[in-house]
Formats: C-alpha cells, structure tokens, sequence
C-alpha cells in the first residue's frame, strides 16, 4: 500500500526526476522533393521540369510512412532464407518483413525502374534521378532490385526476342513479390550475378560454366554449372549471370521459374550477414544446372552485361547524392533545435562551419549526378538516330567513372559527420544515422570498387583519346569565371603528361577530374556562396582534411538556408 500511495499525487511529484527539454522535434509530413532546393533547381536545369509536380507527390510520400516507418522496420526485421518447406522439398524461398515488399510496391509505382524506357516525355533519365534521389531517402536497400530491373533494359535488347517477352514484364507498374511464373502475375524484377569466389572485379576469371543444350549461340538454351559469391536480391524473377562457354565469357538470363512452372536448379546457399543495407538479401548461389539462354553474342558476355552494369553505375552516383542529402537533412533539423553553451547549435560559428561544408558537398553530389543522369538522355538519343562515339556518349561514359569513384567515396565521411552533428543521439540506432553510415560505403564497393573505377576512367580515355577532350569542353564552360577553377583545370591538364605513372596516379587524376566537373557545374549554375566555397576548400587548397574547414570568410548563412529543409 505504501509503495502505491509514493507513485500517485504528492509522491509522484516528488519523484519526478525532469522534464525532456532540448530535444528536436520528430522531423515528419516533409516533402523530401520540394524541400531539396538544389535537387529541384537541378531538376529543372537539366531539362526535366515537367516532372517537379510528379516528384513532390512522391516527395510528401516518401516523408511519411516511407521514412518514419518502412526502412526502419525493413532493417530491424531483416530477410530470413527459407531453404526448405516442412516437408523437406528445397524451396530456397527469402522472407520479408511487410515493410520491404511496401518499398518495393513504392518504388515500381512510382517507376522508378522504368521511367526511361517507357516514357515519351524528354530527359526521363533526368526525371527518373530525381524520383530516385528522392525515393531512395526512404531507404537504400530496396533500391539495390529497383536499380537493377532499370539497368538491365539496355543489356537484354542485345537479344531482341528475349527483351520482347520480357521487357514488358520488368516494366510492369505492379509488382508481386511472390515466387510464381512472371507470366500469371504479370511482372518481374531482375538482379545479376557476375562476383564469384576466386573474382569479382576480374569477372574473365569466373568458372562457372554454361553447356549448349541444342547447338547453342545468341538466344539459344544453355545449362549453367557453378556458383556466384554476392548474389543480391536473390528473390528476384530473373537474372543476367555469366558464365563460360567455348568462346569465353557469355551473358545468359537465367529465371527463377521455368516456362513449366517448376523452379529452376537455382539455390540459394546462404544469405550474407552485411556491414548495412540490411533490409536487402544479399546471398550465395549455386547452379545445379541452371536453365538459361545466351544474350548476346557468345564470348561477348562482358559488353553484353557492361550495359546493365553502366546504368548501375549511374545509380550508385544518385544513390550518393541521396544518401548526403538524407545526412544533412538530418544534421540541419537536429542542430536548428537542439543548444548548447547557450546558443542554438546551428548559430554556433564552428558548426555553422561544418554543416556549411556538409551542404557543399551535397550540393556538388547532386549537381554531379543531374549532369549525368542527362547524359544518359542525351547519349541515347544519339543512339536512337544510330550515331556512335558522339560527345554525349564519350562524356557519359567518362563521367560515369569519373562521378562513382569520386561520389561513392565522399559518401561515408559524410555520412559519418552528419552523424556527429547529432553527438551522441547520432550514434544511436533510432536516429536513423547508423543505418545511413552503414549503407555509405556499398556503392563504392559494389559494380567497381575504387580502384577499379579509376582504371575505368584511364581505359575510357585509352579507348576513345577524344574523349578527355570532350570531358575538358565540358568542365571549360565556366572558362574564367572563377581563377582557382581555371588553375585547377590546367593542373589536371598537366597530370596527363607522365604516361608511365599514370595507373600509379589513377586516383589522383579521377579525383582532380571529378573536382574540376563538379566545380564547373556549381561555377557555371549553382548558387554564388556555395561554387565560391567549393572552389575555395576543393579547388584553391583553403581547406582542410575534414568538413568544417570552410575558410572564414564564406557565405555560411545563404549555403545554410539553400538546404534547410522547410516542414
Ligand atoms: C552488399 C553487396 C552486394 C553485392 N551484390 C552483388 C550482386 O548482386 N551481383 C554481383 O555480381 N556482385 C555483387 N556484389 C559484389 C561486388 O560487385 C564485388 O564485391 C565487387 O565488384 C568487388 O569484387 P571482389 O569482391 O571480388 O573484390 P576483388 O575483385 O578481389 O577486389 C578487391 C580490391 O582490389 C581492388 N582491385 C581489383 N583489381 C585491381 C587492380 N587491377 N589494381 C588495383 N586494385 C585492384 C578493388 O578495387 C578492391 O578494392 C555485391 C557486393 C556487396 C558488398
């Protein structure tokens, strides 16, 4: 009695131990489109206006259940492999949490995985980055099967017949989660499986093996023997695997079912336990004899599958620009509520440093990824009127390389600062920042780890020499317009002169060309106080290793305000 008595009225009171003060309120109902200013202003300048209203429908979505719900339930209930039913017949099925399958309808709906091949609408490329950029702010790891039924479009019309039967499946604005014939439910999802034990940059040394069942050749029958290391998505419809034939390496499409109904020899070994992107299955397969057909022609499976593996390039560089985004979204909304030392954090002269420098390089990322999403537009259209190597191609090319080596490494640095914003809130799971900082480092990793993209870039320019010119005409827009743009170009001009050292050098020459791009754009149409703090800090050696050393003297107030989100 007398225990009860101490917790009510008087008692009660007395043992009140505080009030919660000082916190930030939860950040909900944003537009996460509309409220990111140098997305919209990007969206707009790279020719896709017309799908800003189309975005912010998304954007409001994406702030509600998406973000506060969704990817937090997808990472905490994390995929379970179900290798057998009770019965003791193999399956190797993958379970979902609900709130997965959610973001996957999500992001089929809104088209994210087919925007460019359906529409009729100009710059679907550039539309489509930016539906994704701001989709993907819900959550990473569904974005990894979304990305992957985009990108193997271009890879599967090498094989007309096959892209017929199913292009219109993986372009279904519906999506079933289910492991059933693609054909009842009228649509599919694909992923690819090139990494194997012994390789994964290197894919000519995989050993997987694919036999001819009738004669074999470019859309013919074959049975796949072997294994795959990474292995995502693994609940997807269909896939574009490698694998070796007499002629060396080919592309195949191997689905899940067979045209019978029954399930094809594709198992499901084991599913990886990930640094982050958690709500996604990444596993290890075998093939017992995998039903599949050759796309493309045969011994030509790595430029047959480059197409698929390009368009996830481009992702990665997006995905980066979502990620900063998400970061300093974060890190702008905790320090704008959140005092200390008797002053709100965001009106403190070194944070105001810091968050000023964060917003910089979200502001460059995303610029960098808006220019390259157009691109894609603007290489295809040369490809449709059957123009080949033109200065829309060579740039892309280039610039892919270029932008997922350098986008992909100022990720998780970033990530990690926006995380220290929030002190020690940051370092916990519910802040959502531990999630963003795992997921940070994978595009990096994943379709090109760093030093690989950056060979990619000396083996663009071996191939087409034209195409660093194209590249420099790019970046020399903005000729004289800001003098430590102009000195940094011609220092990158210079770094082409030591052949021999080149490869030694790699990362230094790709990073001096990201530098030079991104500060090209920013000079050219970005906001004055941000092209001058970026060219200060990256371009003219007045800043530091770390964010926060902004020289003094920069505009911290108008890059601030640019990225605050509004609510
Ligand atoms: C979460 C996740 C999901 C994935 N999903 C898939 C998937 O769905 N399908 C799939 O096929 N793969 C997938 N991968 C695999 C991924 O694409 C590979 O891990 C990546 O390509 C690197 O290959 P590797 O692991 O064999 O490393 P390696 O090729 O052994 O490379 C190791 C390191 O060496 C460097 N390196 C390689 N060659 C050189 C060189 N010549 N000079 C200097 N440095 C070099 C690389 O940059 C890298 O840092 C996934 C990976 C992860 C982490």
């Amino acid at each position: 009695m007398a225990t009860v008595s101490r917790a009510t009225g008087e008692g009660a009171a007395r043992f009140k131990t505080h009030e919660v003060f000082n916190q930030a309120p939860p950040l909900e109902g944003l537009d996460v489109f509309s409220s990111n200013r140098p997305l919209v202003e990007a969206t707009q300048r790279e020719g896709a206006g017309w799908v800003l209203g189309r975005a912010a429908e998304l954007g409001r979505f994406v702030g509600g259940a998406p973000q506060q719900e969704w990817g937090r339930l997808a990472n905490e209930n994390t995929p379970v492999l179900r290798t057998f039913d009770r019965y003791g017949h193999r399956i190797d099925e993958v379970e979902f949490h609900p709130a997965w399958h959610q973001l996957m309808k999500m992001g089929v709906e809104h088209e994210l995985h087919s925007l460019p091949w359906t529409s009729s609408e100009p710059f679907a490329h550039t539309a489509r980055a930016a539906l994704y950029m701001t989709a993907m702010q819900a959550e990473a790891g569904y974005c990894c099967p979304i990305t992957m039924t985009f990108a193997v479009v271009p890879a599967l019309r090498a094989q007309p017949e096959l892209a017929a039967e199913w292009e219109p499946l993986l372009m279904s604005t519906s999506y079933d989660g289910r492991l059933i014939p693609a054909s009842e439910k009228g649509s599919a999802i694909s992923g690819m499986a090139m990494t194997e034990k012994q390789g994964g940059s290197d894919v000519r040394a995989n050993t997987t093996v694919a036999h001819p069942l009738n004669g074999g050749g470019a859309g013919a029958e074959y049975e796949i023997v072997g294994h795959k290391w990474f292995c995502s998505a693994p609940m997807s419809d269909v896939f574009l695997v490698l694998a070796q034939t007499d002629d060396g390496v080919s592309c195949f499409l191997m689905p899940r079912i067979l045209p019978d109904g029954s399930r094809n020899e594709f198992h499901i070994q084991r599913l990886k336990d990930k640094l982050g992107n958690r709500s996604n299955a990444s596993s290890e397969v075998e093939f017992h004899g995998a039903w599949s057909r050759m796309v493309g022609e045969p011994g030509r499976g790595v430029p047959t599958i480059i197409e698929m593996v390009g368009h996830t390039r481009l992702d990665c560089v997006i995905g980066s620009a979502a990620g900063m985004r998400s970061g300093v979204v974060s890190a702008l909304h905790h320090t704008a509520h959140r005092s200390a030392f008797g002053k709100l954090l965001i009106d403190q002269p070194l944070m105001r440093n810091v968050l000023a420098d964060l917003c910089v390089e979200s502001e460059a990322t995303t610029a960098l990824a808006m220019r390259l999403a157009r691109a894609y537009d603007e290489a295809r259209e040369d490809a449709d009127a059957s123009e080949n190597e033109t200065d829309a191609q060579l740039f892309k090319r280039l610039a892919t390389a270029v932008g997922k080596y350098w986008t992909c490494k100022r990720a998780p640095n970033h990530a990690f600062e926006s995380l220290e914003t929030l002190g020690g809130a940051g370092y916990i799971e519910e802040s959502g920042m531990p999630r963003l900082y795992r997921e940070a480092p994978l595009a990096s990793i994943w379709e090109g780890s760093g030093n690989v993209m950056s060979l990619d870039v000396l083996r663009a320019l071996t191939r087409s020499p034209r195409s660093l010119e194209v590249y420099l005409h790019e970046v020399e827009q903005a000729a004289g317009a800001d003098a430590r743009l102009d000195a940094r170009v011609s220092e990158l001009k210079r770094q082409f002169s030591d052949p021999e050292t080149l490869e030694t050098r790699a990362r230094r020459v790709v990073e001096s060309m990201a530098l030079c791009l991104e500060g090209s754009l920013l000079v050219r149409d970005g906001d004055p106080a941000v092209a001058d703090a970026f060219c200060a800090s990256r371009l003219g050696g007045d800043g530091g290793l770390e964010y926060g050393t902004l020289p003094a003297g920069c505009d911290f107030e108008a890059i601030i305000s640019r990225s605050r989100p509004e609510l």
